[in-house]
Formats: structure tokens, C-alpha cells, sequence
């Protein structure tokens, strides 16, 4: 097969079929406003039926071995990489992103499916010696059954094949909803694994409008072991409380209010770096985007005037043109939303250093944007921006920084700058957050643990514990020895 942007899978995948629906809906491209194609609207009976295929597929897929499984996640990845340009400008085409963004998340998305064609080789139970000598105790690790994994727009790749790689290696089946923005990467991807040789009912995607009927439909069924699912922490709340009735076991990426402590003693130049690194990719519309800069006053200054200088040499436009930094917000709420706290911002005492307004490359372009001045008060610091606003707060001592940077109900990334091997150190053990990166803006890989604490989510995405998510423990106890 070959994904380009005018010749890519517009049906939904069920049960190692193709599935098409009168009822439809648009993708649409949010740096020109125009419908790209449309995919299948589903609907719970839909879903109710990609897990009997899920079901069905589950004694045969699990009782592989995991070096056949690996065999057949290999070809996908290697497959996807082969594809990675279309599938590049697929994801620019429904999600807007810089094609410089697109192709690295490809290769990113694509090295889970890699990772964990390897990793599920050592899905490794434990012997444990002994209490009685008639015993002897064994720990081994299966697969949990059928899954079912609901992602969002913002990663469109990464956010499905950081799930779906582990839950195939482990040998669980799976059903994805990817989110209504961008279901074309998904849909593509299940193309892929069709040709790597995925067997039916393995991998299922349903694309859908009815989010909340289509989710209903998965928490409740019994059959489905697991929900993953990676989104905001209201929707993930719902989705904890639907999954109680049939005790899933959950996996839950949530909402992040990233805080990024720029000390007294950091490199300048490096926190600017690491500032427009975390702050300014994918528009700012990542979970794990620094949303407070915390910066301490003897340097508060120089950064906010670096980090200005930084922001305004960025290129915004269409993901698709080159030399492109800054793409569009995926929609108009998105939009709305960064306008209303910008607002509520200034309204309370904050100032614009650079920024402050949309683009003139079109009605979802938003500026780069610093604002400084920022207190506690403002919505800015409580809410997840998710738009191109680095929102400045002045801090003086170490201190005021952890508490301050803890101070929300969020605890999913972190950031610090400081050149202090002990600051940084004592920092880092203090941030409640599931990831820290000291002197670093971007630290996700394949072969990290991704994921938060507090209302950011439960369990981890990648390395070895990423695998362990789709696995149960089982005990057995072998007696009259
Ligand atoms: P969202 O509104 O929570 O949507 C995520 C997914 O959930 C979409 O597929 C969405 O479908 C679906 N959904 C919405 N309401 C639902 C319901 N009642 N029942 C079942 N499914 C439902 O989040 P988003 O706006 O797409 O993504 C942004 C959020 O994701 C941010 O908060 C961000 O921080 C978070 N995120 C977290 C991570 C992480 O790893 N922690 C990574 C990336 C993003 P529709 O698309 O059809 O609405």
C-alpha cells in the first residue's frame, strides 16, 4: 500500500475487514479549513462488534509465541518507516503540525512498535523460594485479554502505537478509537499492520463521532479486560468511574500543568533552549508542555527578553510550508480557549511581551507568545493553555519554586534549569511529577516510562513498564513435592 495524503484507508477496520457506513464525517485540514476526506461514523452496536472480532482473535493471537509476535510487529514498524513520508504529510494534512514535527513523530511512534516487538520476549515471571519444602512457588505473566484504547489528536501515531505495540507483544487483542480530529493516521496504520500480517480481529479501529456512546460501549462490556486511554483528565475521570462496574484494569495518560523552574545558577542560553523546545512544539497543544515558567528574579529579566527574542523568530503557517515552526490549533474551541485566558491574563495584571493576538496565516494561526507578570490568580496558571503562550511567574527562593510548581492537582512532566548539581538533584526528588527533565526540554523516548501522578493518570507508556501494563501476574503454587 501506499498512505499519501490523496490515497490513504477511509474506512473503518473491524474483525480483518473494511468496514464503510452511510453516515459519515469530515477530517478536516485545520490550516486551510477544508474537508480532506470523510471516514465512517460507528456506533456502539459498531463497537460491541469489534470486540467479538477482538474476542474471537484472542485465543489464537495470545497462544503465539512471543518471538511470532515479535516477527509480525517488526514487519509493521518496518513497514511504517517505509511509509514514513506519506504518513508524514497524512498527519500534517489532519492535524497541522510542522512537516519537521510530523516526520519525527513517525520515527518516534514507529520505535514503540520496534521496542516492544523485543520487549514482549521478556515478559519474565520470577521462581520464589519456598516456605514449606512440599511446595515450590512460580510467578507467570499473560496476556490480560481483550483492550480497548481511546487516543487523542494531538499525537495521532505515537498516542496509538504506544499502546497498541504493547498490548500486541503481550498478546492481547485490541480495539482503538482514535479521537474524531485525526482518525486517517489510525486508519492507516491498521493498513500497515494488515499487510505485516496482523491477523484479523487483532487490531480493530473504530472511528466514530460518538465518543461518549462508542466509550460507553467499551467500558461496559465485560469482555474488554483493559481500557488505555490517553486525553483530558475530565474525559479519563468519566472514563475511570464506567470502568468500575467491570473492574478494568486501567492505564490513564492524563492532563499535565507543566512546571518549568528556571533557576538563578541556570545557562541562559540552554533554558531559552529548552523553554521553546517544550513550550513551542506542536503549538503548544502537547500534555507535557511546559504551561508555568517559573523563573527565579536575578534572571527573570534576561530570560523573559531571550526567550521573547526566541519566540518571535519562529515561523508560523501551514505545517505543509517549509521552514515552517508553528502550525494552526487543531480547532476553533482551541483557539477560543487560549484567547479567553490570554484575556483573563491581562485583565488581571499580566503583560504581553510578545504575541498576545492571532496570526494573520489564517483563523486557527495563534502567535508565539510571552507573557509575563503572571500570578497565581490568572486561569493561565490553573488550566492547561494548550496553545503558544509561555506564561511567566517571578519567583525568589528554591522553596517558593517546589511549592509553587506543586501547587496544582496535576503531576504529569516537570521541568528545571539550574547548573547546581545538588539544587537540581533535591528539585527534582521534590517536583510531584511522574517525569523530570533537569536541563532538558524534551525527554520522551521508547525505552523511558511515560506518565503521571496525581490527576495526570495512572501507570506508565514505554519500556519495560510499558509492557507489564497488558500483563496479569499469575501464582502458582505446585504442592506435594
Ligand atoms: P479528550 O477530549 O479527552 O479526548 C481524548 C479522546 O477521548 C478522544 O478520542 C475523544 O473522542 C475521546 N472522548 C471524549 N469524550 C469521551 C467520552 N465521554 N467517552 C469516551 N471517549 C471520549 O482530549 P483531547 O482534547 O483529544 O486531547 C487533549 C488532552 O489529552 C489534553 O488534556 C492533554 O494533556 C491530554 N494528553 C495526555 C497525554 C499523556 O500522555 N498524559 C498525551 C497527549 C495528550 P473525540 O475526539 O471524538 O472527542
Amino acid at each position: 500500500m501506499d498512505v499519501t495524503p490523496d490515497e490513504f484507508p477511509t474506512s473503518a477496520y473491524i474483525g480483518g475487514a473494511w468496514v464503510t457506513s452511510k453516515d459519515r464525517f469530515a477530517v478536516i485540514n485545520p490550516a486551510t479549513g477544508r474537508d480532506i476526506a470523510s471516514v465512517p461514523n460507528l456506533t456502539a452496536e459498531d463497537a460491541r462488534r469489534a470486540i467479538d472480532a477482538a474476542s474471537a482473535a484472542l485465543p489464537a493471537w495470545s497462544a503465539k509465541t512471543a518471538k511470532e509476535r515479535a516477527a509480525v510487529l517488526r514487519r509493521w514498524y518496518e513497514l511504517i518507516l517505509g511509509e514514513s513520508e506519506a504518513l508524514a504529510q497524512l498527519m500534517t494534512a489532519e492535524q497541522g503540525k510542522p512537516l519537521a514535527e510530523s516526520r519525527g513523530e513517525v520515527a518516534y511512534g514507529a520505535s514503540f512498535v520496534e521496542w516492544f516487538a523485543e520487549e514482549g520476549k521478556r515478559a519474565y515471571g520470577r521462581t520464589i523460594p519456598t516456605t514449606a519444602s512440599t511446595k515450590r512457588y512460580i510467578t507467570i505473566k499473560q496476556p490480560i485479554g481483550v483492550v480497548a484504547a481511546i487516543t487523542p489528536w494531538n499525537f495521532p501515531i505515537a498516542m496509538i502505537t504506544r499502546k497498541v505495540a504493547p498490548a500486541l507483544a503481550a498478546g492481547c487483542t485490541i480495539i482503538v478509537k482514535p479521537a474524531e480530529d485525526t482518525p486517517l493516521c489510525a486508519l492507516a496504520l491498521a493498513k500497515l499492520a494488515e499487510k505485516a500480517g496482523v491477523p484479523a480481529g487483532v487490531l480493530n479501529v473504530v472511528t466514530t463521532q460518538d465518543a461518549r456512546g462508542v466509550g460507553q460501549a467499551l467500558c461496559a462490556d465485560g469482555r474488554v479486560r483493559k481500557l488505555t486511554f490517553t486525553g483530558s483528565t475530565e474525559v479519563g475521570k468519566i472514563l475511570y468511574r464506567q470502568c468500575a462496574d467491570t473492574v478494568k484494569k486501567l492505564t490513564l495518560e492524563l492532563g499535565g500543568n507543566a512546571p518549568l523552574i528556571i533557576f538563578d545558577d541556570a545557562n541562559l542560553e540552554q533554558a531559552v533552549a529548552g523553554a521553546m523546545a517544550s513550550k513551542y512544539r506542536n503549538a503548544g497543544q502537547t500534555c507535557v508542555c511546559a504551561n508555568r515558567i517559573l523563573v527565579q528574579a536575578g534572571i527573570y529579566d534576561r530570560f523573559a527578553s531571550a526567550l521573547a527574542a526566541a519566540a518571535e523568530k519562529l515561523v508560523v503557517g501551514p505545517g505543509a510550508s517549509t521552514g515552517v515552526n508553528l502550525g494552526p490549533l487543531i480547532n476553533a474551541e482551541a483557539i477560543a480557549k487560549v484567547e479567553s485566558l490570554m484575556a483573563d491574563a491581562v485583565q488581571k495584571g499580566g503583560t504581553v511581551k510578545t504575541g498576545g493576538a492571532k496570526d494573520a496565516a489564517g483563523s486557527l494561526f495563534y502567535k508565539p507568545t510571552v507573557l509575563t507578570g503572571v500570578t497565581a490568580d490568572m486561569d493561565i496558571v490553573s488550566q492547561e493553555i494548550f496553545g503558544p503562550v509561555a506564561a511567566l511567574i517571578k519567583f525568589e527562593t528554591d522553596d517558593e519554586a517546589i511549592a509553587l510548581a506543586n501547587s496544582t492537582p496535576f503531576g504529569l512532566a516537570a521541568y528545571l534549569f539550574s547548573q547546581n548539581i545538588h539544587r537540581a538533584w533535591t528539585a527534582a526528588e521534590k517536583l510531584e511529577a511522574g517525569m523530570v527533565g533537569v536541563n532538558e526540554g524534551i525527554f520522551s523516548n521508547e525505552v523511558v516510562p511515560f506518565g503521571g501522578v496525581k490527576e495526570s493518570g495512572l501507570g506508565r507508556e514505554g519500556a519495560a513498564e510499558g509492557l507489564d501494563e497488558y500483563l496479569e501476574t499469575k501464582f502458582i503454587c505446585l504442592g506435594g513435592m
